[in-house]
């Protein structure tokens, strides 16, 4: 079955290789079509466009926008949007900005907690105004503090945890619009984050967010079991969503997670690219 992967981060926003490299991999795992999707930002598209030209990937335009709502973190994916849109790319600036300011809190944390790091050192390795933990994650590996990224949030950085500090998040129904009036399709990332109680739970949650514009529904993905992509996708004919699927590849943090195949298991079937764009263009 032809496979494409609709989930994937590089080095512009918390992946650790180039566009390009990206769509190397995805070429040789046999993927048609594929969106980078960075956190808040959109700077990897062209590299994206002119390797998927080489290698005759059709590179569809997206983007992550990380929501908050109670005590969830909902991730929305935006897809096909007019990712050269000034407004969209003013509220994602202002994102990029609430990152630099929790980021040197985080080091403070880590600094009293006996680590030695500045927050320089990871706006340089970072090289990109979308910074996040992973790149926090990274420096420690580098001065081997942490065996990998997944000791690093264990032991500090996930929330709960020492130096943990909360960013300012938008509500899901913003994030939402914002992709909506940037003319692209919302669709609510890696739904086992939602907090919400069971399978109704979500259900009603995906009601109220497909009220306020939410478009479909992250259905295949790295760490689903079958019988979650089985629920997901129930949900999803449920509330007449579309279905989208992704690896959520980033390279060294998460090294268990390769471009298109996920843990080896994942298919996104190619059949889902036709829905999207048709939803987009209405
Ligand atoms: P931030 O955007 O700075 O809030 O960092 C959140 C990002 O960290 C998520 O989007 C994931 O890419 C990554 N992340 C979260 N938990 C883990 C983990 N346990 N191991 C590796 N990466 C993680
Ligand atoms: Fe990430
Ligand atoms: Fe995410
Ligand atoms: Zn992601």
């Amino acid at each position: 079955m032809a496979r494409i992967d609709l989930h994937l981060h590089t080095t512009h926003s918390d992946g650790s290789l180039p566009p390009a490299a990206v769509l190397e991999l995805a070429h040789k795992a046999g993927v048609t079509a594929l969106a980078i999707t960075d956190h808040d930002i959109v700077d990897g598209i062209p590299e994206a466009l002119q390797a998927g030209s080489r290698l005759g990937i059709e590179v569809i335009p997206g983007v992550e926008i990380s929501s908050r709502l109670g005590a969830s973190e909902l991730h929305i994916l935006g897809y096909c949007l007019d990712w050269q849109d000034p407004t969209l790319n003013s509220r994602m600036a202002r994102l990029r900005e609430s990152r630099h300011r929790r980021n040197p809190l985080i080091v403070e944390k880590l600094n009293a907690l006996g680590l030695d790091l500045t927050y320089e050192e990871v706006r340089a390795l970072a090289g990109t105004e979308s910074v996040g933990r992973p790149h926090i994650a990274r420096v420690l590996m580098g001065k081997h503090y942490v065996q990998n990224a997944k000791e690093a949030f264990d032991r500090y950085l996930a929330e709960g945890k020492p130096a943990y500090v909360p960013r300012e998040l938008p509500e899901p129904a913003e994030a939402i619009a914002w992709i909506r009036e940037a003319r692209g399709i919302a669709v609510l990332a890696h739904p086992t984050w939602v907090k919400q109680n069971g399978e109704e739970g979500l259900v009603k949650l995906c009601a109220q967010l497909k009220a306020g514009g939410l478009g479909g529904i992250e259905v295949h993905y790295s760490t689903h079991s079958p019988k979650q992509t089985t629920e997901f996708l129930d949900i999803a004919k449920r509330l007449d969503l579309l279905v989208t699927g992704g690896s959520d590849f980033h390279g060294v943090t998460k090294p268990d997670i390769d471009v298109g195949v996920g843990r080896g298991g994942l298919t996104v079937p190619a059949t889902l690219l036709e829905p999207l764009k048709r939803a987009a263009a209405a």
